[in-house]
């Protein structure tokens, strides 16, 4: 199959609905590689990778999607980061056992947020309501309150690839000159063939194939296409300022101790070391520091 690890827009003509569909395989195996996941966890993960694609397509901005469920109980984290350009990270901490635990099941006393974070411009972050079953349910939920956006959303998970299908009923979309009554038959139509989707045509069959056969009575244009990858941004740099936050004493005797102070990215399993002259220079980045002068 050729098509691994996009995202597609596309629209069906004459009609106020756009959509949107994602499949990822590499992408997603390169991130369930990297910790020892009960299928649970990792489903949970894929179905949160496919969606933030999809967000950050429809909702078009220069800068970072991230969707992050925190409880206490059984899923402490599950956080999924997708850059604008379609490069995505994702890794989840979980306590005890959690076999036969669905969405509902796994996030009961867990907070669902989705931040969005432009490079240039305010943060904004809107809580997703948990008052339906799965995540895909949530996120129309989202969808209708916060965007005031009518959208269903179909995530499949499973054989180690993930994938997505989101449709959205855009109210203003000047170019169709129907009635109300036609453009609700337009998106009843629709959901309903999309409805009709299995689980393992989501999952393999490329999206020209797959939106020709669900929508195949219907004029369905292919837009613009995004290549998703496995993207992690962390940096020697980034955990050296998240060092600094530690009073410089604390760390020095712990190098004192130990030689060295070892981090390791969670999303990636990249290590870094810090030494005393690594922590001298976090601390006083002013100062230049020979560790030979030093003695
Ligand atoms: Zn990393």
């Amino acid at each position: 199959m050729e098509h691994h690890d996009t995202s597609r827009r596309f629209i069906i003509e004459d009609s106020p609905i756009r959509g949107e569909w994602t499949l990822l395989d590499s992408t997603y195996k390169a991130v369930i590689a990297k910790h020892q996941y009960p299928l649970e966890i990792q489903a949970l993960l894929g179905e949160m990778m496919a969606a933030a694609v999809m967000l950050s397509s429809t909702l078009k901005f220069e800068g970072l999607l991230i969707i992050q469920a925190r409880g206490t109980d059984m899923l402490k984290l599950a956080t999924v980061e997708c850059t604008h350009d379609k490069g995505l990270r994702a890794v989840a901490q979980w306590d005890g056992d959690v076999s036969g635990k669905d969405f509902r099941g796994l996030l009961t006393d867990a907070n669902l947020v989705i931040t969005i974070a432009p490079e240039d411009g305010q943060r904004y972050q809107g809580i997703i309501p948990l008052e339906r079953d799965t995540l895909a349910g949530c996120l129309e939920d989202y969808f209708e309150r916060s965007e005031q956006l009518k959208t269903r959303i179909w995530l499949a998970e499973g054989d180690e690839k993930a994938a997505g299908l989101l449709v959205q009923f855009m109210p203003y979309s000047s170019e169709v000159n129907k009635s109300q009554e036609a453009l609700d038959e337009d998106w009843n139509r629709v959901t309903m063939l999309a409805d009709t989707l299995t689980t393992e045509e989501h999952l393999g069959i490329d999206p020209e194939t797959l939106l020709r056969r669900l929508f195949h009575e219907e004029d369905v244009r292919l837009l613009a296409h995004d290549e998703v990858r496995f993207y992690c941004s962390c940096s020697k740099e980034r955990f050296a300022e998240s060092l600094a936050t530690v009073p410089k004493e604390e760390i020095l005797s712990i190098i004192e101790e130990q030689g060295s102070i070892e981090t390791q990215c969670q999303f990636c399993n990249q290590k870094y070391h810090f030494d005393a002259v690594d922590i001298h220079t976090i601390y006083d980045p002013a100062i230049p520091h020979n560790p030979t002068q030093q003695q």
